[in-house]
């Protein structure tokens, strides 16, 4: 190539990417590309400001800290309390105070300091063979170390955020000694070996290996989205099964600001967009998650599957314990 058409190649990135620069947002995000796409592309065509996303699979925590205050991230998405936690705890992020946030999220799905944001809502809950359960024959977390089970059970590693969650709240609602039990129990009931991802369990027993499994909700709404996975999902019914005494386990994806934020103002916009009516409509109807905004309702799909009673375990005391069910989760050798 030409030493000229070169300089007026990099010339014409500099003129394009300088302007564009003062109005990005750089998001970091454990989230799926395919869901957060039609998020922020509502929200460009709205505010005018690019996002760029990084999506990564694991080790957030560690970019951030190995970037420190250079780091081009704004915002982090993610899944799972305890995962927002840690990176909140890692003391990459900042607080944000904000009355739209503040109005938006229920003050039980935010932090106190404004160091992090729930932005949706999902149950874990029991998915159960249309065929060979019975409607009421499994209604509590309890029940699923219950030897009438035994062999019937399919989950995914019990090492999974999600699942270590649900032992997290185990542990709030009746102490270590019963969680620790608690995991014995749905050991000896498994199928097979703890393996794949929560639609993989669905997909078992639809194949007739297990009659029970534990996933989140809105994997439903996937399923039927998906031709392949129909099937799976037709086999099942959903439970919302309830602790004794407590109710519904439920978990969030949430939001952070980080400690670098080179673009706050936008970081801000975008915190707060997400919060709105609009993004939590598309989170809702896309995805099949719970809008954390009041002002929104479930898709007619995830209402159709019923109404439940959330656990009041906080999500701040889930988050506090997951290092004491990865403990548990690894005395009984779930996975083993
Ligand atoms: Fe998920």
């Amino acid at each position: 190539m030409p030493s000229s058409r070169i300089s007026a190649l990099a010339l014409s990135i500099a003129t394009i990417a300088a302007p564009a620069m003062a109005n990005d947002v750089n998001v970091y995000s454990y989230r799926q590309a395919d869901l957060v796409k039609p998020l922020f592309d509502a929200f460009t065509a709205e505010t005018g400001i690019n996002v760029n996303v990084q999506f990564l699979n694991k080790g957030m925590v560690e970019k951030l800290q190995a970037e420190g205050k250079r780091s081009p991230a704004d915002v982090v998405l993610t899944v799972d309390i305890s995962r927002l936690a840690a990176v909140v705890n890692a003391d990459v992020t900042q607080p944000v105070n904000s009355d739209i946030l503040n109005a938006n999220i229920p003050a039980e799905f935010r932090d106190p300091d404004g160091k992090w944001f729930a932005i949706t809502s999902r149950a874990r809950i029991i998915y159960a063979s249309k065929d060979r359960v019975a409607d009421g024959e499994v209604t509590t977390y309890e029940d699923l170390a219950d030897p009438k089970w035994k062999d019937r059970i399919c989950i995914r590693s019990g090492t999974n955020a999600y699942n270590l969650a649900l032992t997290s709240a185990v542990i709030a609602n009746h102490g270590e000694v019963a969680a620790q039990g608690w995991l014995e129990g749905i050991k000896a009931n498994l199928a097979r070996k703890p393996q794949g991802n929560d639609r993989a369990q669905v997909k078992a027993i639809f194949a007739g290996e297990c009659d029970i499994s534990i996933g989140n909700t809105y994997y439903m709404a996937q399923m039927l989205a998906d031709p392949e996975q129909q099937p799976w999902a037709n086999a099942v019914r959903i439970v919302f099964p309830t602790f004794e005494g407590g109710g519904t386990h439920m978990n969030v994806s949430g939001i952070a600001m980080t400690k670098a934020a080179p673009n706050r103002e936008n970081a801000l916009k975008l915190m707060e967009w997400l919060s709105g009516d609009q993004a939590q409509q598309i989170y809702a109807e896309a995805n099949g998650e719970y809008p954390i905004n009041p002002n929104l309702t479930a898709s007619d799909l995830v209402a159709s599957w019923g109404t439940f009673n959330p656990d009041d375990t906080p999500l701040a005391d889930i988050a506090k314990l997951r290092d004491a069910s990865l403990k548990l989760t690894q005395i009984v050798d779930f996975d083993g």
